[in-house]
């Protein structure tokens, strides 16, 4: 049986930079991806936007590892010459109870980190003239990626430091090691491989895929859910700069502007709780009758959008670990501390800012085994 030092499972945006970092850690590493290419999965579905960290919860994963992530993202894309954009981003208020949550928004940025400016409504509007607000946050650390050009530069310095990407290689299952031996991977062509460190980062299949390591308890496993956003490009020139966010009123970020690097516009992604039990059931057709409850919504900030102008563009669905109703938790970054398995780390619920947050997981990531091989 041929043995590697690292396998990691998933060839999107958080794979690709976890094998990145272990390849350049000095172990032999490679990435088994079911699709033909790399980044087919939520990592090609998403809004491209480079989080600055405003809304997590100070202290957790998901806070530390944006804002780390986004200072290494910005770096890597000036190293690389990956496509991207520090357009910033405004959250708008518009009424005096978004005005005080939007006061609760900027003393969490604050506490996280992150670089944040309070605007009146002259001021919001001398930057943006097109916006109706009270008031707005400007968050100048935010920005847009080209998420497929990160992920070849990912790919490429995996390679330049000696690991592989296998494409067309489904993973079915694991034996895992006892007492630190190796973990034995099953291809779903029958081959086995061998590796110390696994690293599960299969996304919307990771709690499917773990229930099949042998060894692993499930009580490990959280059970998942998905989330489907589809999003509605608008026809004709986008009316802002920047992007445009409504002030948070639930877990949800409302339906919010965001521009691509051509200067599209697009709003979205909504949020619709999908009751599919596995991924390959999804069906990620936009219904273009959903667009309907968006025009009042995007009209509080926008008045100016015309009747007819939100057109179907594309969907994609949030590996959540958490249902409807629940708050949504952290990252779940499980390595050996967590479950006792040496070299083991499953990744969960890595949904947005999972793009953002990838080189920090990926430091997260190679910490957690070093300890393990320490
Ligand atoms: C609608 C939406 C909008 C988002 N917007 C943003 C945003 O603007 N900014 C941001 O920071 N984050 C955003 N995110 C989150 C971000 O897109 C994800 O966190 C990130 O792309 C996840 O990357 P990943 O590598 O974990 O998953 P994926 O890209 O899904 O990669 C997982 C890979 O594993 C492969 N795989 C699965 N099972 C197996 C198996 N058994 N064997 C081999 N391979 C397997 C899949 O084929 C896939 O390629 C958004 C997410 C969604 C859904």
């Amino acid at each position: 049986m041929d043995q590697v030092d690292s396998i990691v499972v998933g060839a999107g945006a958080v794979g690709l930079a976890v094998a990145r970092g272990l390849a350049q850690a000095g172990l032999e590493t490679i990435v088994a991806e079911a699709q033909t290419a790399i980044g087919q999965g939520v990592s090609s579905r998403n809004s491209e936007v480079i989080h600055a960290g405003l809304y997590y919860p100070t202290g957790s994963l998901k806070a530390r590892l944006c804002v780390r992530g986004k200072e290494l993202l910005y770096e890597l894309c000036a190293s690389h010459g990956v496509s991207h954009r520090n357009c910033g981003k405004l959250v708008v208020a518009n009424s005096e109870a978004e005005a005080s949550a939007l006061k609760g928004l900027r003393d969490r940025a604050i506490a996280n980190g992150v670089p944040v400016d309070w605007l009146d409504a002259p001021q919001a509007r001398a930057l943006e003239p097109a916006l109706q607000c009270v008031a707005a946050l400007s968050s100048p650390t935010t920005g847009i990626v080209d998420s497929h050009g990160f992920m070849l530069a990912l790919q490429g310095d995996l390679e330049s430091a000696g690991g592989a990407v296998a494409l067309g290689s489904a993973v079915d299952s694991a034996v895992l090691g006892k007492g630190g031996g190796p973990h034995v991977v099953r291809m779903a062509d029958g081959s086995e491989i061998a590796a110390r460190v696994l690293v599960n980062s299969a996304s919307l299949h990771a709690c499917a895929l773990a229930r099949r390591f042998d060894g692993l308890d499930e009580r490990w496993v959280p059970r998942e859910y998905f989330a489907k956003g589809s999003y509605y490009a608008l026809a004709g020139k986008a009316p802002f700069t920047r992007l445009i966010y409504p002030a948070p009123a639930d877990a949800w970020l409302g339906v919010h502007l965001t521009l691509d690097l051509g200067g599209q516009a697009k709003f979205g992604p909504d949020l619709e709780w999908l009751d599919v039990a596995r991924p390959e059931d999804i069906d990620y057709t936009v219904d273009p009758r959903r667009a309907e409850g968006f025009y009042a919504e995007v009209r509080r900030y926008w008045p100016a959008l015309p009747d007819g102008a939100l057109q179907p563009s594309y969907s994609g669905v949030r590996p959540k670990i958490y249902g409807p109703g629940e708050a949504a938790p952290d990252f779940r970054i499980d390595g050996p501390a967590v479950h006792g398995i040496a070299g083991l780390v499953n990744l969960f619920g890595i949904e947005s800012p999972g793009l953002t947050s990838a080189l920090a997981i990926a430091e997260h990531v190679v910490a957690l085994v070093e300890e393990t091989r320490a």
